[in-house]
């Protein structure tokens, strides 16, 4: 058994996964009367359940190896996996570091693993003398790091997470949502290096896809195909399969839009330092700020009846505003309706 087969739960190692009729026979030329389909239309077809074309246009795209790649419906699905791979209910368990990402407190939940919490330091950064002892639980199975990291927007220094990498046993999945909007290089090359690294990235921020639901994960083969094994078959719909496979081939208007927001954050975070209600603005490497305000309560409602609406991370972090850096006119519009309010 391999240092991963050991790492995934008992009935998922041993699972014998569906075969649909797409897997049995996998060319596209012939007669086909193998999946009960309506011979008619244009839709009438199963989409690919290995997402071959769309795979090898991120493979070129990202420079990963297309068996390194898995494609999930959203993130969501990758991290709703990740607990179903590796964790076992009721026993396991899986390390956040908050305020982070909501969506992992809630897979984890879902699938009744227990969260250990470990808060990030003051400036938001991975505190390591406070993970590094926990990590050496046996029951502890999934360490989740989000780097840019959701809602701070600051990214974690690469000697920590590398540091938890070789420190620890289990999987390690880093958040990479926001990437593209970073100085920071991708953990996507280094998963031939650590078997137990899963890198997240998806297709909803810089890549503008985001209603058509898809996730990526790049990991080591061996953990590629647990992922498919345990996937609901026709997991991501050939309609956004194929989107999202036209929208890698514009690359330059992609690099041209992620420009515009790095600028449009660069002048949101100067005016912003300028307004009176604005206590202070964290630095960013996403597409985003985090604002702590005089009363994030009611600049929120404010800015809401203005029809300005940002998220209140008021209840996680002590009145502050996660304001997503939108298109020139929109963040205008913002700047001069924060003005306006004087409290
Ligand atoms: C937005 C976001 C995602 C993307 O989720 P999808 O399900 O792929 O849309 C993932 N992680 C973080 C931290 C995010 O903020």
């Amino acid at each position: 058994m391999s240092e991963v087969d050991k790492l995934v739960r008992k009935n998922v190692r041993e699972l014998i996964p569906y075969s649909s009729a797409r897997d049995e026979y996998e060319g596209d030329m012939g007669i086909f009367l193998d999946a009960n389909e309506n011979p008619y239309g244009t839709m009438n077809r199963y989409p690919d359940p290995h997402h071959k074309k769309l795979r090898n246009a991120i493979s070129r795209f990202k420079n990963v190896p297309q068996e390194n790649i898995f494609l999930g419906n959203g993130s969501d699905e990758v991290i709703d996996l990740c607990f179903r791979i590796f964790c076992n209910p009721g026993t396991d368990k899986a390390l956040i570091m908050t305020p982070t990402y909501g969506m992992y407190e809630v897979a984890a939940a879902v699938n009744d693993v227990e969260v250990v919490r470990v808060p990030l330091d003051e400036t938001f950064n991975i505190s390591i003398p406070s993970v590094i002892p926990l990590l050496h639980d046996e029951r502890l199975k999934l360490v989740f790091i989000c780097s840019p990291n959701n809602p701070t927007g600051n990214s974690m220094e690469s000697n920590d997470i590398e540091l938890i990498i070789n420190s620890f046993k289990g999987i390690v999945l880093i958040d990479e949502a926001y990437i593209d909007f970073s100085l920071h290089p991708s953990l996507s090359q280094k998963i031939m290096r650590y078997p137990n690294l899963i890198v997240m990235q998806t297709f909803s921020k810089a890549l503008g896809m985001a209603a058509a639901r898809i996730g990526i994960a790049f990991a080591s083969s061996e953990i590629i195909k647990y992922f498919y094994r345990v996937k609901s078959p026709y997991n991501i719909s050939a309609l956004n399969q194929e989107k999202a496979f036209l929208k890698l081939a514009e690359r330059g208007t992609i690099a041209n839009q992620v420009r515009t927001i790095l600028q449009e954050r660069e002048r949101l975070i100067d005016r912003l330092n300028k307004i009176v209600s604005v206590e202070k603005v964290f630095p960013s490497d996403a597409n985003f700020v985090l604002v702590r305000v005089k009363d994030a309560d009611l600049i929120y409602s404010r800015l809401l009846e203005r029809g300005v609406i940002v998220r209140n991370r008021n209840r996680i972090i002590r009145n502050c505003l996660r304001i997503t850096v939108g298109a020139p006119e929109e963040n205008s519009k913002l700047l001069n309706e924060l003005e306006k309010i004087d409290l």
